[in-house]
């Protein structure tokens, strides 16, 4: 059977699927992988958690980076990969775990339960102390206009981008939910992501014994082995031979 057909095969014979997503989905709207060759990380150093706490200087620079993200954010759309997430997950139980911090899941349309970002999501701001959501517009335009940055209207707290920062741990509330999904599936489907950043790709030793694993990305990963499908192809060019029923 083609690696297609065995893809399709799996797609149609569960009733529950666990997605995790990560940079390669989102190259099809325009965006560049963060930590490819020219990626963001190449030419600016990345701001550590500790630094953003303790610096105003480094606050700023993290607002002003966040800001050029918006710009950019703002211009692009889900594409065909992201609609094929949302049309599985329409029809099926499961959920759509991603490292991207680029909101493209939830533009796309699926139900908010179904997406759990992992690092975070750069299009909101919250409180670091109380996790208080903050209007994002209200530091971009303090960044605009050189204002001073307002605080936390609950605590006081500092105001930070909701994505986790280096040096920043994980919201294990949302990592243990991860992993408990994985055990429980019938059908992991991993669609662009390398699967070398830990602790995500540690998600894929949950899997239980008779669950499948699809991993669809441009570049082989370490779990190819443990794959049914592995396909190195273009995620819009895999998603686009397959009926969603
Ligand atoms: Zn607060």
């Amino acid at each position: 059977m083609s690696m297609i057909r065995e893809f399709q095969f799996l797609l149609d014979s569960v009733s529950n699927i666990v997605f995790l997503t990560g940079a390669g989905i989102s190259t099809n709207s325009g965006l560049p992988d963060f930590r490819g060759d020219d990626g963001f990380w190449k030419t600016n150093k990345p701001i550590f958690f500790k630094d953003f706490v303790t610096s105003s200087s480094k606050r700023r620079d993290s607002w002003k980076r966040n800001l050029a993200l918006h710009h950019k954010l703002s211009e692009i759309k889900p594409n065909d990969g992201h609609h094929f997430v949302k049309r599985v997950l329409d029809q099926k139980e499961g959920i759509v775990i991603t490292q991207n911090i680029d909101a493209l899941h939830e533009k796309s349309g699926i139900l908010k339960e179904k997406i759990i970002e992992i690092h975070g999501n750069a299009t909101k701001a919250n409180c670091i102390e109380c996790g208080e959501i903050a209007n994002i517009k209200l530091f971009h335009a303090a960044v605009e206009n050189n204002e001073v940055f307002p605080s936390c209207l609950k605590c006081g707290g500092l105001v930070k981008v909701a994505t986790i920062s280096f040096g920043q741990s994980l919201n294990m509330k949302d990592f243990d939910k991860a992993k408990e999904l994985v055990q429980n599936t019938e059908l992991m489907i991993v669609l662009g992501s390398s699967l070398q950043v830990q602790p995500v790709a540690s998600l894929i030793n949950f899997l239980g014994a008779s669950a499948d694993l699809v991993i669809v990305n441009k570049d082989p990963t370490p779990f190819d082995t443990l794959a049914s499908v592995v396909l190195h192809e273009d995620i819009c060019n895999v998603v686009n031979q397959l009926q969603v029923s």
